[in-house]
């Protein structure tokens, strides 16, 4: 059975973004790779999006970046810049497509669709398949998304909106996401934070639906694209081993307090790319404890007290849109977080500390 240097087990976000960073920066010439991904075929099944805080390898596969956002609870709406940290939006399918040609010129690189089929006993394996056991008190983000193509002209495409939690919240922590990328196209994503013990909320159609009709009073349009998913809120399992480093979603790069995962896992990447000739020994990365510290704090608030949740993002967004996007993107300085923390309502918080 053939022997690779490295293995990458899953050929997804991750595990794809960490291939191309070793690729295009010549540390795969003499070294080997097997990516392990059991998927058929590679299309379009996410798009990713965030504020762009922090350069990355695919500005060539960005579907468009706005400079303004909004945010709104029932009957009051926060309009926001931010042409400093520009919000943008990844075509999943552009990016699966630039980095597999990239990788196909590298004789080194080899695909397969499971482990079995090489030897892996001498490889160092970055692994983004994550470990997830069942537990009924684990929360999720889960969402549906739809792109939609109306027959005229309705969306402003210079302004997207973050949170509309202007709609049913079911107990739980829901709202709507709108990204216009044209005049006639948007993706419209109903959101849930919550702990998806059945499928109550899973109506996701009908939600997107009355939305769309009844709320946005789009009438005339058609769906092109769907999407689904769910992202932890918790950090999957890790099982230590020498020579093995877990990257993505399972490596713990989501920000439980938003899921924001895409540019986390960039700058792993190159983390990775830098520290490779000594991979075994370098220091592993994670967000700063500070966030998960306060992730931890602000979920706790959000299974307590759902109902809270709208006017406490709200309030969020009402500092500075530069110190609330360097915060929500881990890289915010100490009175940044001051002026975050003083937003919240403190007793809540304070009690939050003790639950
Ligand atoms: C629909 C959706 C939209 C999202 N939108 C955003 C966003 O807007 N912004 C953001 O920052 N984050 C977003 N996220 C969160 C996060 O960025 C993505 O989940 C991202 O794809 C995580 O990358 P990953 O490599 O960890 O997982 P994946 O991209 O899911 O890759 C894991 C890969 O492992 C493969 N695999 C599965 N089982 C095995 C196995 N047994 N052996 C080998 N391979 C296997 C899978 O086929 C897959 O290709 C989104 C998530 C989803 C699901």
């Amino acid at each position: 059975m053939r022997e690779f240097d490295y293995i990458i087990v899953g050929g997804g976000c991750a595990g794809l973004s960490l291939a191309y960073e070793l690729e295009v920066n010549e540390k795969l010439k003499n070294k080997t790779l097997a990516i392990i991904e059991p998927r058929a075929e590679y299309k379009k099944d996410k798009t990713w999006s965030f504020w762009k805080v922090a350069a990355h390898n695919f500005d060539d596969c960005v579907k468009k970046n706005w400079e303004n956002f909004s945010v709104n609870i029932p009957k009051k709406t926060n309009y926001l810049e931010c042409n400093i940290y520009p919000y943008q939006s990844i075509d999943s399918g552009l990016f699966y497509e630039k980095i597999n040609s990239k990788l196909k010129d590298n004789n080194n690189i080899s695909f397969f669709k499971d482990i079995s089929e090489i030897n892996s006993k001498n490889s160092f394996v970055f692994n983004s398949v994550p470990s997830i056991k069942k537990d009924h008190r684990n929360l999720w983000q889960h969402f549906c998304g739809v792109e939609v193509e109306s027959k005229n002209d309705f969306f402003d495409d210079e302004i997207f909106n973050l949170m509309d939690f202007d709609c049913d919240q079911r107990e739980s922590v829901h709202f709507f996401y709108t990204l216009p990328y044209s005049k006639t196209t948007a993706l419209i994503e109903t959101t849930w934070l919550s702990k998806m013990n059945d499928d109550s909320q899973k109506d996701y159609d009908t939600q997107i639906k009355d939305y769309i009709e009844n709320h946005l009073n789009l009438k005339d349009y058609k769906i092109i694209y769907k999407e689904k998913g769910a992202i932890p809120l918790f950090y999957p399992m890790i099982e230590k081993a020498k020579n093995k480093i877990n990257i993505g979603t399972a490596g713990g790069m989501t920000r439980l307090s938003t899921g924001y995962t895409f540019l986390n896992i960039q700058e792993h990447s190159r983390y990775i790319r830098e520290n490779i000739e000594n991979i075994t020994h370098a220091k592993k990365y994670k967000i700063g404890n500070k966030y998960r510290f306060l992730d931890e704090i602000f979920l706790r608030v959000l299974e307590k007290h759902p109902e809270k949740m709208p006017e406490i993002f709200f309030k969020m967004f009402k500092a500075s849109p530069k110190t609330v996007i360097k915060f929500l993107s881990n890289k915010s300085n100490f009175f940044e977080d001051l002026s975050i923390i003083f937003r919240m309502p403190k007793l809540t918080f304070i009690k939050a500390l003790f639950y």
